[in-house]
């Protein structure tokens, strides 16, 4: 048996538990090995019944009075009682639905029960359905959870990994040797053995520190070697600052926080080593102006640049935005995106080529293959966080290796942006134009629903727009309420006299153009749309914002979505309408409505869902981490980085034997991602 081996074919598996696990990724003994425990419960520090803690998890070691008897509840069901004493007090078991204790318990066997000790309705204590094995030295200690779903139980799980782990007497260690014992880390068998079977805290500490390290090392090693290549030089030194021409041309001044930005920015690409910087900022901040500027800069000293967004929908409004800021100026902007017909893509994609475009603005589309852009001296990637590596650093090889700008408002500090996005430097713009006012937010159910129509109407009837947001609707859902039928229900019944757009990811290219030119243009009052708009759509005339289900969107995105308002000189509200009352849904739209800080919002998101999950893929184009946490693990994270670079300055393409365990990893790491 090797790592690769089908996991049905590791003793204690089969066929039908070996889909059970294929549905959460583990389907070789290699990936069972390491499909590590989420907990441990604690079979070895036993308690006696007077001084165990109540209402936890703990393990008593008590000897059965009697073989338990079965009593039918009044509710129908089975229980079987027995007591058991530790030889001073006496606590009652109670089971319900459970045959099986009868042949299990015998009276006067010694045995651990595992579960939570209550008081007793009739005096002393009980135990409800606790587990339990006989007391013998085998079964203390510190026993697996594992993160299991359905019908596998942790001990089945746990078996079979003693089983892989014996039938695979070579496993590959995937750290370079030398870093064992650098850090003096365990090999990678008493790692994964440590982990699973653990014989004290100490050994999991131990365990998880090498298998954190090994997992970071991994990601920092493959977030690397994605970029690589970008320290060459580039032809395109931005060597005049035209920012000041610029800012005459704006309608408005940069603020201080916009100014420190560009002259950030200005002074990287003067030099001869590419600009590589993120800039990030709270929706509403202004991004978009500072890329103006340095793309102004850029054009005027003679080169051509790129901006590329997320959505088509998005690249559309930055084309009109860029055209605006540059109305004065003469740069040659034009638009490329997936759906453009086949013929007008080819036009742009040809003057393109021909030198005849300054600025070209587009959806990933512009980064596939065919475009060529001369003299390409800096691309900016709006809503980095939309990426993936593979697109960034795509986008990062055209041309000359040119000056890159990547924005993003997903608020992350600092030191993790730098980890997460690298050999990038950080500028931030912690400050929002002058004379925004603060957003107003509300929570309501749907017994609000008249009245907040009757909002959106008066809001109409001053001359101001509306958006109205609604969850993706997925097959087989049926009890959110869709786009479409929103639409149809507030342009035929309740503003039949309102002009009302729909907007949503499945509609035709040039129809979303048309919506959205027509919310622009004021001439919609009331815009149905799903998320499309989360990223970057800029019509400071909208001030309300309802937000239909609102249970079914994340913090941060709840976040992003409010950014749409609060842009202009009215004051604006966002109405999360939602019926839902569970802790988790209440606790978000708490803190919506009590904040619009986006540091704080990304804090308490991370802290409600756990860095896996923030972290994962969705929210920042990284591959999903299994043990390390990046807020919690710094050290450890610093300490991967520095040795992931090392690690690439001897062996740029990881080709050395002493790599190749890493070379594996990183492969595996990034395998389901970025395509
Ligand atoms: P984001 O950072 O979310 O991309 P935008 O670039 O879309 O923000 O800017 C939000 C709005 O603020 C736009 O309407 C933009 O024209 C305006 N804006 C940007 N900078 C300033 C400024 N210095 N003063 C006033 N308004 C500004
Ligand atoms: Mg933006």
């Amino acid at each position: 048996m090797d790592m690769n081996t089908d996991v049905k074919y590791v003793k204690g598996i089969g066929s039908a538990r070996g889909e059970l696990l294929a549905r959460v990724g583990v389907r070789t003994a290699g990936e069972l090995v390491r499909y590590y425990p989420r907990a441990y419960e604690n079979w070895q520090d036993t308690y006696s019944i007077a001084d165990a803690p109540m209402n936890v998890n703990i393990c008593i070691k008590a000897v059965v009075s009697s073989v338990p008897v079965g009593h039918r509840t009044m509710g129908g069901r089975m229980m079987y009682k027995t007591l058991a004493t530790d030889g001073r007090d006496i606590m009652s078991l109670n089971f319900f639905n459970n045959q099986y204790v009868v042949g299990q318990l015998v009276e006067g066997g010694e045995y651990l029960f595992f579960g939570k000790l209550q008081p007793d309705i009739y005096g002393g204590c009980v135990m409800f359905n606790p587990r339990y094995l006989r007391s013998e030295p085998q079964n203390g200690g510190l026993h697996p959870v594992y993160p299991l779903t359905g019908k596998l139980n942790s001990k089945t799980v746990a078996n079979a990994v003693g089983n892989a782990l014996a039938s695979m007497p070579e496993l590959p260690e995937s750290l370079p040797v030398y870093l064992l014992g650098k850090f003096r880390l365990p090999g990678i068998r008493e790692a994964l053995e440590k982990i699973h079977f653990p014989k004290s805290e100490d050994d999991v500490l131990c365990a998880r520190r090498r298998l954190i390290f090994e997992e970071l090392l991994t990601l920092q090693t493959g977030l690397l070697l994605a970029r690589s290549g970008i320290k060459k030089d580039t032809a395109y030194a931005v060597k005049t600052d035209y920012t000041p021409e610029f800012e005459k041309q704006l309608p408005f001044k940069l603020t201080r926080a916009q100014k420190n930005a560009v002259t950030e920015c200005v002074k990287d690409m003067s030099c001869n080593t590419p600009m590589n910087r993120l800039l990030q900022g709270e929706v509403g901040s202004g991004k978009t102006a500072v890329a103006a500027a340095l793309i102004y800069s850029a054009v005027k000293n003679g080169y051509t640049a790129a901006v590329m967004v997320p959505t088509e929908v998005l690249a559309e409004q930055h084309f009109k935005t860029f055209k605006a800021f540059f109305a004065n100026a003469s740069i040659r902007t034009e638009l490329l995106t997936g759906s453009m017909k086949p013929s007008e893509k080819k036009a742009v994609k040809e003057r393109a080529a021909n030198g005849e475009t300054d600025l070209l603005i587009g959806t990933h589309a512009i980064i596939q293959d065919s475009v060529e852009l001369p003299r390409i001296a800096l691309t900016v990637t709006d809503e980095q966080h939309r990426f993936g590596v593979a697109q960034r650093s795509a986008l990062r090889t055209k041309g000359n290796n040119p000056h890159t700008l990547v924005m993003s408002a997903t608020p992350i500090p600092r030191t993790l942006a730098m980890i997460i996005y690298g050999d990038l430097d950080i500028s931030v713009l912690d400050e929002l134009p002058a004379g925004r006012i603060p957003i107003s937010t509300y929570r309501v159910g749907p017994d609000y629903r008249a009245r907040v129509y009757e909002f959106i109407r008066k809001n109409a009837r001053a001359g101001r727009q509306s958006y109205v947001v609604c969850p993706l609707v997925e097959e087989g859902e049926t009890d959110r309420l869709p786009a479409e039928k929103i639409y149809k229900t507030l342009s035929e019944t309740v503003f039949p006299e309102l002009k009302v757009g729909l907007l949503h990811g499945k509609m035709k290219p040039s129809e979303k153009e048309r919506v959205m030119r027509g919310f622009s243009a004021g001439e919609i009052q009331v815009l149905v749309c799903t998320v499309v708009i989360e990223v970057g759509i800029d019509v400071p005339n909208a001030t309300v914002m309802l937000i239909e289900n609102a249970e079914c969107f994340g913090l941060s995105q709840l976040h992003q979505l409010r950014g749409r308002i609060g842009r202009g000189k009215e004051k604006s509200y966002c109405i999360l309408m939602s019926d839902i009352q569970t802790d988790n849904a209440n606790g978000r739209f708490d803190v919506m409505c009590s904040t619009s800080d986006g540091f704080k919002i990304a804090d308490e998101d991370l802290r409600m869902r756990g860095p896996g999950d923030f972290f994962g893929s969705r929210q920042h184009g990284l591959p999903e981490l299994r043990l390390a946490d990046l807020t919690g693990d710094s050290r450890i994270l610093y300490a991967a980085r520095e040795e992931a670079k090392l690690i690439l300055e001897n062996d740029a393409n990881l080709i050395s034997e002493e790599n190749a365990g890493l070379r594996a990893s990183v492969s595996k790491l990034f395998e389901s991602f970025d395509n």
